[in-house]
């Protein structure tokens, strides 16, 4: 069964019910019934691979997350109420009071405050590296780290990491290698191609891709995924069925989204290169990107984020926001909607300026989230912006 990524997208399906519905039917419930005290025996005791309680299992989650692991190229999933709480809960579940994490410093935010604030609390620290610090991973690793952490591209910088030397680097010291894929999603990049041991998504961005609905997923090998699915489903942070079956409906478009676009953000990206307001551009897949051969190398296509840098400051980035008519000022992302934002005096304000240059925030820097709106139209606001 190796048929291409649309029709997967499309065609992995739970199986029907008894009224051969066409579109896969939303199960809202608690719970599952057994037909006597031997099924109900065997299924609790593992023997038989069904649905008893939808904390644990469910047909919508499990179609869901059937098509990421095969998107993925992965063995196993669960799927999770939110993306933090997919990375919150698979570090919980492999982690042990006194384990050390590597990571890169550019990670979203909350993760970048699970690392800092609250892992702490049982003794874990993180030790970080910058985005152009991989020649010191190694010297970072102690020996109680266990897990290395990363995101490519990065936000909101659009900064790319060696997937496969990262990778390497893992696998030479048994280290569980972790990529929170949720920029690229599973269309633009596979990590576990190179190297991952677990990939992570918040589905609340691309994978949905309106603006809908939250959702996590984590997928990866089988040994991985079974203690992360017996911590999870004990502890409680499972994806409610109606997610689950918007996500799943989502997915069946994703590869035509994504295309689309990461076609319009590449030509958004070369607007912006010729304007003679910015100071720079960073897209993946622009040959002036510091790791374009990278991104060439691990991304088929350069995704939705354009990462500029305004001359004239934080000040020319207020004014900047303040000028968009049609375009939506949100923090989210990858919405059909074009979203920007000026990280430096919004998501990233409380940062100290030592704190927001070492995740490549600088204060002139705005991001776009390129949405599937006419190009003419974006540009046509992005230009009226930038003009005022
Ligand atoms: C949004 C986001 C998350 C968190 O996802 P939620 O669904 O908002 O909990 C994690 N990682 C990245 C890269 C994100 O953009």
């Amino acid at each position: 069964m190796h048929k291409h990524f649309e029709t997967e997208a499309i065609r992995i399906q739970t199986e029907r019910s008894q009224f051969s519905e066409h579109s896969t039917p939303l199960y809202v419930t608690s719970s599952f019934v057994f037909n006597d005290a031997e099924e109900m025996r065997a299924s609790f005791a593992e023997e038989k691979e069904r649905n008893l309680y939808s904390r644990f299992t469910n047909p919508n989650t499990t179609e869901f997350v059937d098509k990421i692991v095969h998107m993925e190229g992965a063995e196993a999933g669960y799927a999770f109420a939110t993306g933090m709480s997919a990375i919150f809960t698979s570090f919980a579940a492999l982690l042990n009071a006194g384990d050390h994490v590597v990571s890169c410093r550019s990670v979203f935010g909350s993760t970048h405050s699970m690392f800092t604030k609250f892992l702490p609390k049982w003794n874990i620290e993180t030790s970080y590296f910058k985005v152009n610090e991989v020649d010191l991973v190694e010297s970072l690793i102690q020996t109680n780290t266990k897990i290395l952490y990363i995101e490519t591209p990065t936000n909101p910088a659009v900064d790319i990491l060696d997937l496969e030397l990262i990778g390497k680097i893992a696998k030479k010291h048994n280290l569980i290698f972790i990529v929170d894929n949720c920029f690229a999603t599973p269309y633009i990049q596979q990590p576990i191609k190179f190297g991952a041991d677990l990939v992570i998504h918040s589905a609340t961005k691309l994978i949905d891709g309106q603006g809908r609905v939250l959702g996590g997923v984590t997928v990866g090998s089988k040994d991985l995924m079974q203690e992360i699915y017996l911590f999870a489903r004990n502890t409680g942070p499972a994806m409610s069925p109606f997610n689950a079956w918007v996500l799943s409906k989502s997915l069946e478009t994703l590869a035509i989204r994504v295309e689309k676009h990461s076609e319009n953000a590449l030509k958004v990206a070369q607007f912006l290169e010729e304007n003679e307001h910015v100071e720079l551009v960073k897209y993946p897949f622009l040959k002036s990107h510091p790791q374009y051969e990278i991104a060439k190398k691990q991304m088929k296509i350069g995704g939705n984020i354009v990462a500029f840098e305004l001359k004239g400051g934080i000040e020319a980035g207020r004014k900047f926001l303040n000028h968009i008519k049609m375009c939506s000022l949100s923090a989210n992302l990858g919405d059909t909607r074009t979203i920007v934002t000026h990280p430096s005096s919004t998501t990233h304000g409380r940062l100290s300026e030592k704190d927001r240059l070492e995740v490549g925030i600088t204060k002139g820097l705005v991001r776009v989230s390129v949405g599937l709106e006419n190009i003419v139209d974006i540009i046509a606001d992005l230009e009226q912006a930038l003009n005022a």
